[in-house]
Formats: C-alpha cells, structure tokens, sequence
C-alpha cells in the first residue's frame, strides 16, 4: 500500500483557506480501524470551517496546533474496512458481529469516552469528553482514515454509496425529527437546508398529516415540492427593523393558516436565524413542541414575550445536538432501506464530485444553488 494519500485540509486561520494536499496514511491504534474512503458529503459545519467562522475556530486552532500543519476536514463519509486492529472485537451494530476487511461502513463522527456520566446513562451524544472527527482531530475527506471500532457502522452491502455517506447528517435530521412522534401530526419545518429537508423526508415517510416549510431560497422551495411537501411557504429578506416585524407576523399568519386550527403540532426550527426561532416560538399550537435544532450566528437569542408564548401557551422547546447512539442509526437504517425514501434522499443529493471540486460544491451550497453536495474519494 502507498503511504502517502491525498486529503482535503484546513491549512490557515482564514477563510477559504481549505486546500488538496497530501498526507501520510494513517497508522491504527489496536483498537481502530483503517477505512478506505468512497465518498464523503460536505456538511454545514464545513461551511462554518470554509468561512473561518467564529464558532469553529478554538477547535481548529488546537487541533492544528496553531496552524503548525493542517486539519483535514469531513466528518461524513462511507467506504471499506481495509485493515483492523489487533484489539477490535464484535461492533455496536450488531453484537454478534466482527468487522471484517471488505465491509462497507459509516461512521458515527462523535467519538465518546464511555466512561463520563451521560455515557454510563445511555446518553453518549451527549458525553462530556466528545471529539468530533474532521473538527478535533483529521478526519474523512481523504483517500483513508482511521478510527476508533466503537464509531463504525455497518451498512448493507447493498446501500447506494452516495446515500450510505449522507447518514450522519440524516442522522441528526432523524433524532430532531423523530423525537416526538409525527403520525398524524400537523409540522412545520422552518428552514430547509439539507437538514430540513432530511427532516422533511421523514416527516413524510412518519405519516405526517401535513408538512408545511418555510424557506426563502427558490431552489430549495422546487425540491421540497418535489419530495412531497404539501405547503411551501416562501420567505422574504427584510431588511428595516419595520419590514423584520410585518415579516414575522406575515410568515406567523401563513404558517398557522397552513396548518390550520391554532397552528401546527410540531415546529421544527432547523435555520437559526433568531426571527424564524421567533416564528416557531409563536405560531406553535398552544401545547405544542418546538424542536430546537439551527444555531444562531452569535449565538444569542431573545424571547419577543416569554411568558406569553412559552410558559401561558405550555409548550415544549427541545434541544438536540447530534445522534443518539446507535438508536438513531438504526432509525436511518430503516428508513434507507424503502425505495420511496431513497428516491426523496436523491433529490436533496444534488450534486455528486470528485474531491478535487470540492470547492465550487462549497461555494454553490454557500449560495443556495446546491442542496447535500458528496465527494467521490474512490
Ligand atoms: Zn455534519
Ligand atoms: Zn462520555
């Protein structure tokens, strides 16, 4: 095997400063993996790492040790288990069953230390000690990475690889989406980045009575359309104080007119802009849940009237933050595994790239132009 590979890597405390270079071939710990990558996606996370926002930088800045080499970056991705560990055993996915040389996985890009006290409650996406591939240490946008057995998942042999990279993040969309329970229920999803629309997929698949979004890009409305949102409502760009204020009441009245009765059951809030928070906070159904999933650009947010709108009204913010493992990933094993969710996964995958193109992927989804951009490493 060569031991020099190429990999995508974050090489300066600036933005745009991701670049295709090579690096040596990870070696594995006895109780890793070496996994040769087939295709990785570029996540929102990638975005904030390509603009060099505010958010990711104490991590980058420490795993580059100041920049004294680079990161390489991706944290979702698919490929084949090339060479294992001396000490790997059975896996997460299934008890009974060794990796062996040839499997196709993915992996969960947490990786948790099992031994804080979330981890010994069942709560590892929520462990206290977490690292996450591609942030805190390199990760797989690149010909190969290693990794620690307990993070890989094995997917049917059989799963387009496109879909098998994109699992991570249909991950998160399947833990905010599938949190209460949406048969029946009338949603609105706020936002429709991939994640939304991932969201939206399962909204639907779940027997969802309605699903109405809220977007303000046109080509993200078309796909929405396509994949079978029944109300797609289109957002505008305000740029006053003024205009903020008629903006929210207009997408409050319209969310709550599609959904009919008080408003929607669920709101899944998947953008972070404080207005559309807002909107979710208000047009939520007295009683109803809102789930909690965009992330602010400064991180700060006001409630307009707390006492009204969350407390008189008794509704349920919930927070959530990665997957739950692995209940989640059986979740988006079932849902990948129906010919119906798959054709929906495909609309959203707009764009399949060799790596070396990674950038114009980056600079599309920047604009809205593309929806989940993969890259082929193989
Ligand atoms: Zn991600
Ligand atoms: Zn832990």
């Amino acid at each position: 095997m060569t031991t020099t590979m190429p990999s995508i890597q974050v090489v300066a405390a600036k933005p745009g400063a991701m670049e295709v270079r090579e690096a040596d071939v990870p070696s594995i710990k006895p109780n890793e993996v070496l996994i040769k990558v087939r295709a990785a996606a570029v996540c929102g996370s990638d975005l904030h790492l390509y603009q060099w926002d505010e958010s990711i930088r104490p991590k980058l800045l420490r795993a580059s040790d100041n920049f004294k080499h680079g990161v390489i970056a991706g944290h979702e991705f698919c490929g084949h288990v090339v060479e294992i560990g001396s000490a790997v055993g059975t896996i997460m996915d299934d008890p009974a069953v060794k990796l062996a040389k040839g499997d196709f996985v993915s992996a969960e890009s947490h990786v948790v230390c099992g031994k804080c006290y979330q981890c010994t409650r069942g709560e590892k996406h929520v462990c206290v000690n977490d690292k996450v591939i591609g942030f805190d240490r390199n990760g797989a946008w690149a010909s190969y990475i290693a990794l620690d057995a307990s993070c890989v998942w094995k997917n049917d042999a059989d799963l387009p690889f496109e879909i098998a990279a994109i699992q991570e993040p249909l991950g998160n969309a399947m833990h905010a989406a599938a949190h209460f329970p949406l048969k029946g229920q009338r949603v609105a999803i706020v936002g429709l980045g991939p994640i939304g629309m991932f969201s939206a997929v399962i909204a639907l698949m779940h027997g969802a009575e309605k699903v109405i979004a809220v977007e303000i890009s046109e080509t993200r409305a078309r796909i929405a359309r396509e994949i079978g949102v029944h109300d797609v409502i289109m957002g505008r760009i305000a740029r006053t104080p003024e205009e903020r204020v008629a903006e929210r009441a207009r997408i409050q009245g319209l969310i709550r007119e599609a959904a009919g009765l008080d408003g929607p059951d669920v709101v899944l809030e998947m953008s972070g802009h404080p207005d559309a928070i807002t909107n979710s906070v208000k047009a939520v159904r007295r009683g109803g849940k809102v789930i909690a999933f965009g992330l602010p650009k400064d991180a700060a947010y006001t409630f307009d009237d707390y006492s009204k709108d969350v407390i008189w009204n008794g509704i349920t913010i919930q927070g959530i933050i990665g997957r739950r493992i692995y209940d989640t990933w059986y979740k988006v094993r079932e849902l990948v595994r129906q010919p119906e969710a798959r054709a929906k996964l495909r609309k959203i995958i707009t764009e399949v790239l060799p790596y070396t193109e990674f950038r114009g992927g980056i600079e599309r989804m920047l604009k809205g132009e593309a929806g989940k951009v993969v890259l082929e490493f193989a």
